[in-house]
């Protein structure tokens, strides 16, 4: 009776309990304290006025030359006078190595591409040890990587997926995603951020599926999530993002991910490499392999591009490695071939489209994502570099450098974006200042059956002379990417990592990274170069030490971390009282002249398309200003690399042709230097400064400006009238009213 009764106390007792802890736990989840990677003091802190107010700029460790790289590449393999003869008779692009050279000089892996995947293999490798070269024939990212959408996520769609199909390689995909993102932010925290992204409801039932959804993503990033999703009513949603249709809306989800400067993330990837000690040199490209007696392969042989621009014939030489390692993303086939020209193609390309669009058209600090596009594919709508980027399609396409975007693939993004903003926002073809083609290296597993489909997730594989390949996967792990591609040639190749005892340091002072170089793989926490001395308020002391403009060292703390000290006191004074120092290259984004000499001196900048699409991003961010800027940078290069004036007229030449693929319309193709010097390009009005980029706003602007730019955009639009010849110079395979887009059946959805 007696334990009856304490049962019927104790029940009511543990239930309250119980709640008691299961909303603690949840409180705690919510209000937690959370360590953003970006806001702590940075690791090494700004320099201070030293005896008698001198004040001394932070001294950084400089990237060996593109001459000594390149001198070392021989050195391992000797210039092979008869390896060009040879190569000649060489249909399938391998040979016979000629002579033997010192071991010693011979690398432990040759990486061939300088895209993520290859920047990722070339610092994981040198970080353990091992004596690495990673040669790209064009820029480093001026392939996929620098054509990405800018995300680095897990993909809620893909949880989606995994969800419905139970689909556990996809969840472990997806959880593997969420934690490399966090790696990415802790790493690179200059180039990295957090970045909410709304999804909107318009049915009362989306709530729930999507708050459930979007839950889930927090709770698998675990104790690596920074902030939590949340759930918004309409009025919210529309004060929060103003320019979203109201008809039909029901409310909103935001969930958090990251987004990065993909280019200059590739390249921070690189010289860092080359600070610890790896070959890394853009504009060399790999023309054919070496084997050896046994045919097993021992290197490649390789052609300086840059002699070529400058109107000398490139000789041809020969790189020795122990492994040669294949990271060159859309054309890895093309590699397969010289090492087998019988193997069956593994890359499936498919084209994705993105169009730059004003900054106006989206919140400066929210994106937004459209789960369920009129074809079943997912878009995204974000801010990016002041301006907004929209994208993307999936078009089954050939490999090729600088693909062109497809008029079909423009229309069909900018019809899409139409169904998500208010009617009256006229999102015109005209308002496109920028679009581009990136080509996804999708891959079929070649040791597994042709009706098997494409892998999921990344390819590392060899071949039986002893090509590793390593394809396919996503931005976001190019880190793990490059870690089991590095596992996996240590094995294969019976390499010897070793610690690093006389690591240099990168930080340009004593402080070092919690990584212990051990020889074991350690990237999830070697900090890339300009992380070390980063910190949220590091454009203060810029501004002022350098009388930099605030905008511009705003961004240039963002690109280049620490780094902004060298850029800043690159740039010349302007002799006006404010800003003391840095012409603008373009005004109408913050890119300055110590950008162009930085880029030569410390990032292996070769051409000015190297600087206006890859150091800086105008290019993708607007064709026309990256036209009007292009004198500018190519004169300020010509001082640095001592061009003459057949090659200052074919980097205009190239520049040009290069901003074509980039969006550039198609009348401006034919322009002269002088055309463009004398403004044919094409004045901008006052207000389309405003417009068409958003400079030194706030991270949370005021609605109430928000507001205004966005009633301005609406009044400019009925200003103006789309022109046919501001349309793109496109290479569109299809029909008139064609949907260039795949189907979610293609397989490349697959
Ligand atoms: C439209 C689109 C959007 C995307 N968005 C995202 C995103 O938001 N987030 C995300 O995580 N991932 C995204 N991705 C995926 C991501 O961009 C790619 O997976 C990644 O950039 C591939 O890098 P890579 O180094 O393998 O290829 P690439 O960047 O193409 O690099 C390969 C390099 O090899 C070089 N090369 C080729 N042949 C030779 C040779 N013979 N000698 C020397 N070098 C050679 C090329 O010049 C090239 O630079 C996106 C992809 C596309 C297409």
């Amino acid at each position: 009776m007696a334990a009856r009764r304490s049962s019927r106390f104790l029940k009511p007792l543990a239930y309250v309990a119980g709640a008691g802890l299961a909303g603690s736990a949840a409180l705690y989840t919510v209000i937690r304290p959370r360590d953003i990677p970006g806001t702590e003091a940075a690791a090494v802190p700004p320099p201070t006025y030293g005896e008698g107010g001198v004040f001394h700029p932070p001294k950084f460790p400089n990237v060996p030359s593109r001459d000594e790289q390149i001198a070392k590449l021989k050195a391992s393999g000797g210039v092979v006078a008869q390896v060009a003869e040879k190569a000649k008779h060489l249909l399938t692009g391998s040979v016979t190595t000629p002579e033997q050279k010192p071991e010693q000089e011979e690398y432990d892996l040759l990486v061939i591409g300088g895209g993520a995947t290859g920047a990722g293999i070339a610092l994981d490798a040198v970080t353990r040890g091992l004596k690495v070269a990673m040669v790209e024939r064009d820029d480093f990212s001026s392939g996929t990587s620098s054509k990405s959408t800018k995300l680095v996520h897990g993909g809620v769609r893909y949880l989606e997926k995994a969800v419905w199909n139970l689909d556990y390689n996809q969840y472990s995909l997806v959880v593997e995603a969420l934690r490399e993102r966090r790696y990415f932010l802790d790493t690179a925290p200059h180039l990295s951020q957090w970045l909410p992204i709304m999804i909107p409801l318009q049915k009362w039932w989306q709530a729930p599926y999507f708050w459930a959804g979007t839950k889930f993503y927090d709770f698998l990033a675990g104790s690596e999530n920074i902030e939590s999703s949340y759930y918004m009513t309409k009025s919210k949603a529309l004060d929060a993002f103003p320019m979203l249709k109201k008809e039909g809306l029901f409310g909103a989800l935001v969930y958090y991910d990251g987004a990065h400067n993909d280019s200059r993330m590739n390249v921070s990837l690189a010289m860092t490499a080359a600070l610890y000690g790896a070959t890394v040199v853009s504009h060399v490209e790999v023309t054919g392999l070496t084997k050896d007696a046994n045919g097993k392969l021992n290197g490649a042989i390789a052609k300086d591009r840059v002699e070529e621009l400058n109107g000398k014939k490139a000789e041809q030489f020969n790189i020795r490695a122990k492994g040669v390692i294949n990271a060159t993303g859309p054309f890895t086939d093309s590699i397969r071939k010289m090492d087998d020209q019988k193997v069956p193609e593994i890359v499936a390309p498919s084209s994705g489209v993105h169009v730059i669009l004003p900054g106006y058209f989206s919140p400066a600090n929210m994106g937004l994502i459209d789960p369920n596009t009129s074809d079943g594919r997912v878009i995204f709508f974000l801010p990016w570099q002041g301006n907004t980027i929209a994208g993307t399609t999936d078009t089954a396409c050939d490999v090729k450098q600088d693909p062109v975007a497809g008029e079909d693939e423009i229309e069909w993004i900018l019809k899409e974006v139409k169904r998500y903003l208010q009617p009256e926002i006229n999102v015109r073809r005209g308002d496109v200042l920028a679009a581009w083609s990136g080509i996804r290296p999708l891959v079929r597993d070649p040791t597994k059956d042709k009706s098997e489909g494409l892998v999921r997730n990344h390819l590392v594989t060899m071949s039986e002379s002893g090509l590793l390949t390593c394809s396919g996967g996503k931005w976001t792990t190019y880190r793990q990417m490059a870690e089991e591609t590095v596992d996996e040639a240590i094995k294969e190749y019976n390499l010897e990592p070793r610690a690093l005892t006389d690591a240099p340091l990168v930080s340009g002072t004593q402080v070092k990274d919690e990584a212990p170089l051990d020889g074991t793989c350690q990237t999830h926490r070697v900090r890339l170069v300009g992380a070390h001395g980063f910190s949220k308020t590091l454009f203060i002391n810029l501004v002022q030490h350098y009388g930099i403009e605030t905008e511009v060292a705003k961004y240039l703390c963002q690109a280049y971390g620490d780094r902004a000290w060298t850029v800043a006191a690159l740039c010349a004074p302007t002799e006006t009282r404010f800003p003391v120092r840095g012409k603008k290259i373009s005004e109408l984004y913050p890119y300055v002249d110590g950008e162009v000499r930085y880029a030569v001196r410390h990032e292996y900048a070769q051409t000015a398309t190297d600087v206006i699409a890859r150091r800086m991003r105008l290019a993708f961010l607007n064709a026309q200003a990256s036209l009007e800027a292009l004198p500018k940078v190519i004169d300020i290069m010509a001082e640095e690399l001592k061009w003459d004036g057949a090659r200052k007229d074919l980097e205009f030449k190239n520049g040009v042709q290069y901003l074509g693929s980039m969006g550039l319309p198609k009348n401006k193709l034919s322009l002269t230097r002088k055309e463009v010097e004398s403004g044919k390009v094409g004045k901008y009005a006052d207000e389309e400064y405003h417009m068409y980029a958003r400079h030194g706003e706030s991270p949370s602007p005021d609605p109430q400006h928000c507001a205004d730019l966005f009633e301005m955009g609406i009044a400019l639009n009925r200003g103006y009238a789309d022109k046919p010849e501001e349309l793109l110079q496109s290479d569109s395979k299809y029909a008139q009213g064609h949907n260039p887009v795949v189907g979610r059946d293609s397989p490349a959805n697959k």
